[in-house]
């Protein structure tokens, strides 16, 4: 293989530019060119493809966001889209392809590689949803970014003795929600993977009041309700007054952690030895540390699974 691609796709996550640093620079370390593709797949339609070398990466891995840009692309999920993709591929002699996204990503990627154009796919997503990898680029900075705010809510909460409902992203997944809950020492945690829960976080927020506690943090997955009709629920439960964050897309932005940028700088070079050793159709993770690889056809049949002992830990130390 002598050049090959690479592209972010879907949700934005901070990292990527690591994870795009890296490929770059390992590419080019063992003598291979390397193409970036503006806007995902759409670029990839379009021919939106740059040759890169080693100072198109430079001064990035620092910054949030991603400098390759990301889109979702309708056409690429139909045949003609994938074909016009090709094609632009041939064009330009790329042998092989480095998708950096999430799961919807990882399926474009897969049907390259059923029509002959090894791709290798990088979890980037704040939503830590991808199943075969503990870890996806961008899930250490966001939790970071949602500790902070609720501290801040906190310090509000605490002044004026008030119950904050704060939503947090995820999509269908509790990872965010969970982690944050319990570094922030969250009254309750609501996540999608434990349904049916306003009876335990109304019995929480009464107990507390009887023994004299003012304030609570309630944390929200978007994945289980939005937080204003969350709110309505326990104002019809117990008729308790709660005030709603919805943190949004804060949570995307930022300058990656040391985690994140360790992570993306290890998946990236990874990628590229996986193209580099023949491989197709693979997924690059980390696992207890180490670095593994399996098949993304399996991974998406597969749910990323939530530790539930973090989740019965959060429970008993928020008595
Ligand atoms: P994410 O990768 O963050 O999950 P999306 O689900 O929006 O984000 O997917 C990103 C892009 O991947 C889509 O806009 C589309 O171009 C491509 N994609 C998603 N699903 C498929 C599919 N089944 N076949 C081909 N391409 C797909």
């Amino acid at each position: 293989m002598k050049k090959i691609g690479v592209l972010t796709s879907g949700g934005d996550a901070p990292g990527m530019n690591a994870a795009i640093r890296a490929v770059v620079r390992k590419a080019i370390f063992n003598n291979i060119e390397v193409y970036g593709i503006k806007n995902g797949f759409q670029g990839l339609i379009e021919g939106n493809i740059e040759k890169m070398d080693i100072g198109s990466v430079g001064d990035i891995i620092q910054r949030g966001g991603t400098i390759l840009h990301s889109a979702r692309c309708k056409e690429f999920k139909t045949d003609e889209g994938q074909n016009k993709g090709i094609e632009q591929m041939k064009k330009h002699g790329i042998e092989g392809l480095i998708v950096i996204g999430g799961d919807g990503s990882f399926r474009g990627a897969v049907k390259l590689t059923e029509k002959g154009y090894p791709c290798i796919g990088i979890p980037g997503t704040i939503d830590n949803d991808i199943a075969g990898t503990d870890f996806t680029i961008g899930f250490d900075t966001a939790l970071n970014t949602v500790i902070e705010a609720i501290d801040k809510v906190r310090d509000t909460a605490s002044s004026h003795e008030r119950t904050f409902i704060i939503e947090v992203m995820g999509r269908n997944a509790g990872d965010l929600a969970l982690w944050a809950g319990l570094a922030d020492g969250a009254e309750s945690i609501l996540i999608p993977e434990k349904k049916d829960e306003l009876h335990d976080v109304v019995e929480r927020l009464k107990r507390g009041q009887e023994r004299g506690k003012k304030h609570s943090i309630i944390v929200l997955a978007e994945g289980v309700d939005n937080g204003f009709n969350y709110a309505e629920k326990i104002k019809e439960t117990a008729d308790l007054e709660t005030r709603v964050t919805v943190l949004g897309h804060l949570q995307r932005g930022g300058s990656p952690t040391a985690s994140d940028r360790v992570l993306a700088s290890r998946l990236g070079a990874e990628a590229v030895d996986l193209l580099l050793d023949g491989k197709a159709g693979k997924i690059a993770g980390i696992q207890n540390n180490q670095l593994v690889n399996h098949d993304i056809s399996e991974i998406l049949q597969k749910k990323h699974t939530i530790d539930l002992n973090m989740y019965q830990l959060s429970k008993e130390l928020s008595i």
